[in-house]
């Protein structure tokens, strides 16, 4: 399927990733990066003239930055998954989440950086990457631009890299250092390891008296981008986070969504889904603060 290549680059480090691409690019034709080829590979595009294969650069890591987390862009699924460290933070959404990607081979090659940079609406990495606030790190010609991760995904497999490489994703802690914090990912999917017809996560921090603080609900496969239910965020702030809360958060998310229907589910099916996962993702973040009735 890539036939009609002419260059392909395998450079160790970023700076020299960067020289080539751009070299590539005024040669005229389209190129691309690749790191584990998941997506890049079966979408086969047959126009694609150079490739800058990212897996020999140093960007395979989690590391913990202050109170957070840099993750490098070219860390596999199953690195994220295993990672004690993750598995140990934020109640371990973002290596469970990465835990369901595909099967074991498609974890052990598809990255981070690759799931972010494709855009898929259904993406299982971005949910979890939105309820924690996370930024994504962007070298280009000039300076590095570091990007809310909300901003960077612009539309379906649309980003902001704008022929930027994509180097790092930096989960900030500062949303579990005050008061209880609890979090949960969610995702329907035919098979758990199938690409979700809908996915979510989830987060709340309550105070002594079991108000809600600070909640975050973002949801994959339902919108052009996975996007954060503000509204139903905004509704948690302030009251006692229970049943009745939920449920009310969670009719509110539904009406947040913009789902399409496509061969893995309808509109409406969607948007029912998206109510059950967020009550299901909230529910067990009551649990998860020790705060179930
Ligand atoms: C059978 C199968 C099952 C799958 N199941 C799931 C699933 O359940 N959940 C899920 O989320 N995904 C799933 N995927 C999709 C895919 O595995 C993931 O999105 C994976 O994380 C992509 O990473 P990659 O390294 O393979 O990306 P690649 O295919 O190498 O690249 C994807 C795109 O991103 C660009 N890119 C990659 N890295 C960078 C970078 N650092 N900077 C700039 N651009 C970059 C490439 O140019 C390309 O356009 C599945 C794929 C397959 C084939």
């Amino acid at each position: 399927m890539f036939d009609q290549l002419r260059a392909f680059h395998r450079p160790t480090s970023v700076a020299t990733a960067l020289r080539l691409f751009d070299a590539e690019r005024r040669t005229g034709g389209r190129g691309r990066y690749v790191a584990g080829g998941t997506d890049l590979v079966v979408q086969g595009d047959r126009s694609l003239r150079y490739l800058v294969d990212l897996t020999r650069l140093p960007l395979r890591y989690v590391k913990k930055r202050g109170a957070g987390w840099a993750i490098g862009a070219t860390s596999t699924m199953s690195d994220l998954e295993r990672s004690k460290a993750l598995r140990g933070f934020a109640d371990g959404i973002l290596a469970e989440a990465a835990g369901t990607a595909g099967s074991r081979q498609i974890r052990n090659m598809g990255t981070i950086g690759g799931n972010l940079a494709n855009a898929s609406p259904a993406c299982d990495l971005a949910p979890p990457l939105l309820a924690l606030d996370a930024s994504v790190v962007i070298a280009g010609r000039g300076a590095r631009r570091t990007v809310a991760l909300e901003r960077f995904l612009t539309g379906a497999h649309r980003t902001a890299l704008n022929g930027g490489l994509l180097v790092e994703i930096v989960v900030p802690a500062r949303t579990t250092t005050s008061g209880r914090a609890a979090w949960s990912f969610q995702k329907l999917g035919r098979l758990q390891s199938d690409i979700a017809v809908v996915n979510a996560a989830a987060g709340v921090v309550l105070d002594r008296k079991g108000r809600c603080t600070r909640a975050r609900i973002a949801l994959g496969a339902v919108a052009a981008t996975p996007l954060r239910a503000r509204r139903a965020e905004a509704l948690l702030v302030g009251r006692t986070f229970d049943a009745a809360s939920i449920a009310v958060a969670a009719e509110r998310a539904a009406r947040e969504t913009r789902p399409v229907s496509d061969v893995r589910a309808s509109a409406d099916y969607r948007r029912e889904m998206s109510r059950v996962l967020v009550a299901r993702a909230l529910a067990e973040c009551l649990v998860r603060a020790g705060r179930a009735r």
